[in-house]
């Protein structure tokens, strides 16, 4: 480590942070992980910076602070009135001479657009409000008059229509579609504790997803937005489980829309790094905004293997550390597809997929697979497999067929 690298401090050091940590390694990127002692992250990265705790909790946070000189994270439900505290006052450093100095710490993406998007009614009312198309949406009242309000959005926007929790939800956790009168009762008992809201439901062809870098000068004003490819996301019970590149059967215009809605809606957030914008393709070919969560995504986990010199993670350590970008993402490969290893019935139900994966060898295609050091749960992302190829993404899906079999067999 030269005395001139700067330690990034990571919140949260999930298979996210592991990643963040595999392709910081060989830049000589120090970071410094405020999680459990033997996080995914932690198990591959060994050093003197580490934090160990919650990176919901507001002391933990400043003591990371303190070891490193730029702070990021790899999840958005993260305590933002200490990072605002941070990003305002600096932090407080122990000197060897027992006195203490003040020091200043760069967050990056900015507390703004974490508080923002934390709420995802708020998130979607900001965008929608800056010209960003999205599902119409009604804020539900919570407590006794929670029913009365749940009955107005199904007259608004009739059956099914969907119910959400306002803040940390992931994986379709606060999700509720609700299709019939029956279904609010349920919904009160799950749900009755929770902001929530109501949002229409889009009968969408697919779900598309493009990552994009943002980066800005230390005054806060925005440099550049770079988009990587749009890719096309398969949620199956609400997790995300495929990710297509290119996304199948949708025109090249469509695939330009979509990453035309993406940087807008990430020129609007504020702070350096990558942005993950969630949309909805619709029949009649318009894009809807779903969410937005910035930093490393699912969506965005076979740019390792498709943009090598340049993927999801590697771009999170470029764009905060304010390094050089290229102008445009171009994939080296012409078409992958991403699959999701979750966590079956019992721990070792992934076991025979991972077996397939490693002995899979096709002409002009590659098989990588990723395992997190996670323990097996059922639903549980534990890895990932990335197939790419230089033919049409039906050729490589028709290549990939075994391990989309068995890793449907394993969800049943
Ligand atoms: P993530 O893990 O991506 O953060 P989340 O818990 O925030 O997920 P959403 O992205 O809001 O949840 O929804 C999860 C999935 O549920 C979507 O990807 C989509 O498949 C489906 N969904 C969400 N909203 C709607 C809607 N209004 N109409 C139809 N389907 C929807
Ligand atoms: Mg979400
Ligand atoms: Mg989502």
């Amino acid at each position: 480590m030269s005395p001139k690298t700067r330690v990034v401090g990571l919140l949260g050091g999930g298979q996210l942070g592991r990643m963040l940590c595999e392709s910081g390694a060989p830049l000589d990127a120090q970071i410094a992980v405020l999680d459990a002692e033997n996080c995914p992250a932690k198990q591959i990265n060994n050093n003197r910076h580490h934090v160990t705790g919650s990176f919901k909790d507001p002391v933990k946070i400043k003591e990371l602070a303190a070891n490193c000189d730029i702070l990021t994270v790899e999840i958005e439900h993260i305590e933002t009135e200490v990072l605002e505290e941070i990003d305002t006052n600096g932090v407080q450093v122990r000197n060897a001479d027992g006195t203490t100095t003040n020091k200043k710490v760069a967050i990056h993406p900015s507390w703004r657009t974490l508080r923002l998007v934390q709420n995802k009614y708020e998130q979607k009312e900001y965008l929608k409000n800056q010209g960003i198309p999205i599902a119409e949406q009604m804020a539900i009242e919570s407590g006794d008059a929670m029913l009365a309000s749940m009955g107005e959005a199904s007259e608004k926007f009739g059956f099914p229509w969907m119910l959400k929790a306002r803040k940390d939800s992931y994986d379709g956790r606060g999700n509720f579609k609700i299709s019939n009168k029956k279904d609010l009762e349920q919904a009160v008992k799950e749900f009755g504790n929770l902001s929530c809201y109501a949002e229409k439901w889009v009968p969408f062809e697919l779900e598309l997803a493009v990552m994009v870098i943002r980066t800005e000068d230390d005054s806060g004003k925005m440099k550049r937005v770079v988009p990587y490819p749009v890719v096309e996301t398969v949620h199956e019970d609400n997790i995300c489980s495929k990710v297509f590149m290119p996304p199948r059967n949708v025109s090249e215009n469509v695939c330009k829309k979509a990453q035309k809605v993406a940087t807008s809606v990430v020129e609007k957030l504020w702070g350096r790094g990558v942005f993950a914008v969630e949309m909805f393709l619709t029949k009649e070919g318009d894009i809807i905004f779903n969410e937005c969560a910035p930093r490393p995504h699912n969506s965005g986990h076979a740019s390792i293997e498709s943009v090598p010199y340049m993927s999801q993670f590697k771009a999170q350590l470029t764009a905060i550390l304010d390094e050089p970008l290229p102008e445009v993402l171009e994939p080296h490969v012409s078409s992958s597809i991403m699959i999701n290893i979750l966590g079956g019935a019992d721990p070792d139900s992934h076991l025979p997929l991972v077996e397939k994966a490693k002995s899979m060898y096709g002409s002009r295609t590659a098989v990588y697979v990723h395992l997190y050091g996670k323990e097996s749960k059922p639903s549980r992302k534990i890895g990932h497999i990335t197939v790419t190829g230089f033919g049409s993404i039906t050729d490589l899906e028709a290549f990939a067929q075994p391990l989309l079999k068995m890793v449907d067999a394993i969800r049943q």
